[in-house]
């Protein structure tokens, strides 16, 4: 059975590292790509040649979702190693053309965060924004069409002698597949299982593009499903690989419920403003990751019919139901 080399690769955003997968055998194959920066393609190089290899020796790069960390670097690897790019169905309109459907999320995206605040504060959030895109897409690069090819995301994948099973796990994204080894325990995670909880990020319903999906609330049904997968390894798409699975969906379900409840807590003893409750929260580290996590907890109480939303001063406020 082939081994599965983690090579870490830099990444511009918070997270600091993303991890490709390597597996070597009749095919080198590469799982997930980093983002298209020449450090990572250096720390690819470097990665690679440990195992004795280039990046022209890649046959295949497959993609797990359609998040810049883990696919903008794939159309370069696919032209310098006439190498073919596999995506599931959710992540071909991403692969071919991101900037459409960033146009779509961001219709979405920022008019839900702004949607929050005090209009005080719109243009230091659209800053905020505007350079983050700014970041996404400088390194991401579409893929040619003729490059790809197309795995199910509720399919099998056979990667040299390993059949892996394809695992749907939306929440930190809607385009997310995870590959299970039902042979040794082995999961390839991407970003649905880390050692720190995953946000579960702002983007369009895949039912209804003009309404927003409540990542959160798959991220928990994604957690539950989990539970039911006799995982012995973890390879998650950022960090060092781990054993425990189970402990650590567990403390996660825990927190994010803790969270949620500290959040109604909050809204009962009269805290309306979602800013001043992500400042207790959070201490008032602003920061992305923590407002959309809070937004989840926010999904999840207005989902459970406790908490609705009036907007007043020209934003949403929040009150228990
Ligand atoms: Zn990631």
């Amino acid at each position: 059975m082939s081994e599965i080399q983690r090579i870490e690769l830099p990444t511009i955003f918070g997270m600091k590292t993303v991890n490709a997968y390597l597996q070597k055998g009749d095919e080198v194959v590469l799982i997930d790509s980093g983002e298209n920066t020449d450090e990572s393609y250096a720390a690819l190089t470097a990665g690679l040649k440990e195992n004795g290899l280039t990046v022209a020796d890649i046959d295949r790069v497959v993609i797990t979702h359609a998040h810049v960390d883990h696919m903008g670097m794939a159309q370069r690897i696919g032209a310098e190693a006439n190498a073919r790019i596999w995506v599931s169905e959710l992540v071909k309109d991403w692969a071919i053309k991101p900037d459409e459907m960033w146009s779509t999320r961001e219709k979405l995206m920022l008019p839900t965060l702004l949607s929050y605040f005090d209009p005080t504060l719109s243009d230091l959030i659209k800053q905020g924004y505007v350079d983050m895109m700014g970041n996404v897409k400088k390194v991401w690069q579409p893929i040619s069409k003729d490059q790809l090819e197309v795995y199910q995301s509720d399919g099998q994948l056979d990667i040299n002698d390993t059949r892996w099973q394809c695992v749907y796990m939306p929440g930190h994204s809607s385009s997310q597949t995870t590959f299970f080894n039902p042979i040794n325990g082995d999961y390839i995670s991407a970003d649905m299982l880390l050692r720190i909880t995953p946000t579960p990020v702002i983007e369009p319903s895949r039912d209804d593009m003009t309404k927003r999906n409540k990542g959160i609330l798959e991220m928990m049904n994604s957690y539950e499903r989990l539970l039911r997968f006799d995982i012995k390894k973890v390879y998650p798409g950022h960090y060092e690989t781990f054993e425990n699975a189970h402990d650590v969906i567990n403390k996660q379900v825990r927190r994010i419920d803790e969270r949620t409840k500290q959040c109604y807590e909050l809204i009962k003893s009269g805290q309306s403003s979602f800013i001043d409750i992500f400042n207790i929260l959070y201490e008032g580290r602003f920061n992305m990751p923590a407002m959309i996590m809070l937004i989840g907890y926010l999904d999840r109480l207005e989902n459970a019919g406790v908490i609705m939303y009036k907007e007043r001063d020209g934003f949403l406020q929040i009150f228990t139901a």
